[in-house]
């Protein structure tokens, strides 16, 4: 009886594995034919600086639509995108729209705004990679100082010495790396003595909880300080209100990025923000309120 039912239930288990298989196949192969045919969008998000309250940079944030017009976000593409390989293509073509747009406002007389692109770990594994970003640089006449690579810990760890030597020859070309989700891996902080990272993206989950944990208070505050003392800019992700706002300015957060200024954005929402008016303030208004 006993047997049985552990048979019936590892049948069942196989079953659902199979049918977990088969979807991940379906979706990898959706994936594919949106690479294939470059279904995707970027979307950007400003970075403003808090002494200045300006927009002081934007974060490229991928999108895929759907021939039914629906938006797959990239916590659900990117993870498949980076198991199948198919993050290499979909990386450089991220890179380039990004570029692209970079140009096309530059062409319509815009200021030039520095622009955060994130980096999987196996695009960096790419052997042509540095000799590919910056020949792309130098064709599209952008600054390499206007990029910054956003990595995160486990980017680091995978391949520490091939990292090591590729960020070294991009920061030596002006190209910025930032540390993102900061806070949340399990490397140890040895890598902030040996990379040329000059930005700490400080993780969204401390900002979420700031206002009503101390510890977790106490933690940004060590984080800000510790950049600080190494010459590093830091960042704060996703905030959303104004008391999060205030504790991280009292703390000397250097720039905020988060739903209280602006929602990540398609480009033709941007050219008011690029226009270089400062944000108002008081903030009082949150969400949306500086990309309508
Ligand atoms: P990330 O690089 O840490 O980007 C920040 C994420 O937080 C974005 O999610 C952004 O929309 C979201 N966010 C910003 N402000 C707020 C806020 O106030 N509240 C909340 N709840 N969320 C906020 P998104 O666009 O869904 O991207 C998720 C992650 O996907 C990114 O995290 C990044 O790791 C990855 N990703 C996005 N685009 C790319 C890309 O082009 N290449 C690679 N390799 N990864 C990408
Ligand atoms: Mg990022
Ligand atoms: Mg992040
Ligand atoms: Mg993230």
């Amino acid at each position: 009886m006993h047997i049985k039912h552990s048979a019936l239930r590892l049948h069942d288990e196989l079953a659902k594995w199979r049918a977990d298989e088969q979807r991940d196949l379906v979706f990898e192969d959706r994936l594919r034919a949106a690479v294939e045919q470059s279904r995707f969008e970027l979307h950007y998000q400003p970075l403003v600086d808090l002494c200045r309250m300006d927009v002081c940079g934007l974060e490229a944030l991928l999108r895929w639509r759907t021939d039914d017009g629906e938006w797959i976000p990239p916590s659900h593409f990117i993870p498949v995108a980076e198991s199948s390989g198919l993050i290499v293509s979909l990386g450089r073509w991220t890179f380039l729209e990004a570029c692209r747009q970079m140009c096309a406002w530059r062409d319509a007389g815009h200021r030039p705004v520095p622009m955060a692109v994130n980096l999987s770990p196996r695009e960096f594994g790419q052997p042509e990679f540095v000799h590919s970003i910056l020949g792309t640089l130098d064709a599209a006449r952008i600054d390499p100082r206007l990029i910054e690579f956003e990595i995160t810990e486990s980017t680091l760890v995978e391949n520490m010495d091939d990292a090591l030597a590729k960020m070294h020859a991009l920061a030596a070309s002006g190209v910025g790396l930032a540390v993102d989700d900061f806070g949340t891996g399990y490397s140890s902080l040895s890598y902030l003595r040996e990379l040329p990272v000059c930005k700490l993206k400080i993780d969204q989950s401390f900002v979420r909880s700031i206002v009503h944990d101390r510890k977790v208070e106490t933690i940004v505050a060590g984080i800000i300080q510790l950049a600080k003392n190494l010459g590093l800019t830091t960042v704060a992700e996703g905030v959303e209100t104004a008391e999060q706002l205030d504790i991280l300015r009292r703390l000397g957060c250097d720039q905020c990025q988060g739903y209280y200024f602006a929602r990540p954005a398609p480009a033709a929402a941007l050219p008011m923000l690029l226009a270089g008016s400062p944000v108002r303030q008081p903030l009082s208004v949150g969400m949306g309120q500086l990309v309508q």
